[in-house]
């Protein structure tokens, strides 16, 4: 774990208002952090968002309309499993929110289905779709690539910059400002100019909420340890809000510690960067001191952002939130591990949260442990060919 930072004198404030809903403020700020950094072109269409976000989110018929179709076509609400296999290994009680088992496999459906809902009600028709995806991560996972393709997207691949997901981000962004009017940007985590990292979060929240129902009734109390991998933050701030108010709840993010501390050698926003602006946000950020954003390593795609959502940015300055790193080596240790005992594959980006968890256990033995499985691993298959099975260590 690194060292937590100086906080400031007013955190407990800080998270008073986020709680209550005072965070974002009117300019789209997680106190210092968040805003909207973009060109002027993108104003009047983040407006537009902004407006319908407050017009349609909190509507009770938007919101009818979203749980049906989040019970219906997702799959929702996804299991609270109880894995007492990893239990015994680990001296703790183990749970898993499983995300792996909504439709696509993965989280990310709740933020993509919500906000292309908003964009009907915003006026769009038809939504054809382009995804932009960094070249290397279109190889590191092609099963996704395959599916969007059968599915009826157009999958770009990014062959600029960094050729992974900030180069991806770079283009659509680019793609949107030529046509902000005709274009509605679905932004896949809960990073970017304001209102993305509120209006993502408030979609993924329904991970927490179920999770803190179900742990209450399954387990009969509340966890001590809620954990999820972070890369823009998406996963794990739904997972996490939920808990911010439960004082007795230690949260923790775990980042890609990637190969090594060193410059390019990890994606631990948090653990490694500085404040800066990216993607159109103010947040910490993987940065030199001439302002250079950074090359990241991870295994895994969906962590290997040189980036984080502002709103973590704000719970780890206010150390609400701790952030952790896990290596390469222990994500892919940590996934072996679940496949063997629970006989579940859980994507690398969830690995790491396994790792981190796996080393808090040992640290605090006997605890209840609520994990979020953010996705399965099919899709990471062509990179795990290069490491066979079999090498658990601990
Ligand atoms: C994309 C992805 C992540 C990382 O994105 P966040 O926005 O940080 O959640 C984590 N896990 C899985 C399975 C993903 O697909």
């Amino acid at each position: 774990m690194t060292a937590p930072a100086a906080q400031p004198d007013n955190a407990a404030q800080l998270l008073d208002d986020l709680l209550s809903g005072r965070l974002p403020d009117r300019r789209g700020r997680f106190g210092p952090f968040g805003g909207r950094y973009v060109p002027e072109t993108l104003v009047p269409a983040l407006d537009r968002l902004e407006g319908g976000v407050k017009k349609y989110l909190h509507d009770p018929a938007f919101q009818a309309e979203f749980s049906a179709e989040l019970r219906d076509w997702v799959g929702r609400p996804t299991a609270l499993t109880p894995a007492p296999a990893l239990g015994r290994a680990w001296g703790a009680e183990v749970w898993l929110k499983r995300e792996d088992l909504a439709h696509t496999g993965a989280h990310k459906i709740n933020n993509a289905l919500g906000q292309a809902m908003l964009a009907r009600l915003l006026g769009a028709t038809g939504l054809p779709c382009v995804v932009y995806m960094g070249e290397i991560d279109c190889e590191r996972q092609s099963p996704n690539v395959e599916r969007m393709r059968r599915l009826g997207a157009e999958v770009i691949p990014v062959t600029s910059g960094d050729r992974t997901l900030r180069a991806a981000i770079d283009e659509a962004l680019r793609d949107w400002v030529s046509d902000p009017v005709e274009t509605y940007y679905l932004l896949g985590s809960a990073v970017g100019p304001h209102p993305y990292p509120y209006l993502v979060r408030e979609l993924h929240s329904v991970i927490g909420q179920e999770a803190r129902e179900q742990v209450l009734a399954q387990a009969g109390g509340l966890p001590d340890l809620v954990v999820a991998c972070v890369g823009g933050g998406s996963n794990a701030i739904g997972l996490f809000h939920p808990f911010l108010g439960d004082a007795e709840v230690e949260i923790v993010g775990i980042e890609a510690g990637g190969s090594g501390q060193g410059l390019g050698q990890n994606a631990a926003t948090l653990a490694h960067g500085r404040p800066g602006v990216l993607h159109g946000t103010y947040s910490m950020l993987l940065h030199d001191a001439d302002g250079q954003v950074q090359e990241t390593h991870s295994v895994s795609a969906g962590l290997d952002y040189p980036g984080v959502g502002p709103e973590h940015a704000l719970l780890a300055s206010i150390g609400r939130v701790r952030y952790a790193t896990a290596s390469d080596e222990e994500a892919l240790s940590a996934l072996d591990e679940c496949c063997a005992l629970e006989g579940i594959l859980p994507a690398l980006e969830t690995a790491h949260a396994f790792a981190g968890a796996r080393r808090w256990a040992a640290d605090n033995p006997g605890k209840r442990i609520v994990i979020g499985l953010s996705g399965r691993g099919d899709k990471d298959m062509p990179t795990l060919a290069k490491y066979p099975p079999g090498r658990v260590t601990r």
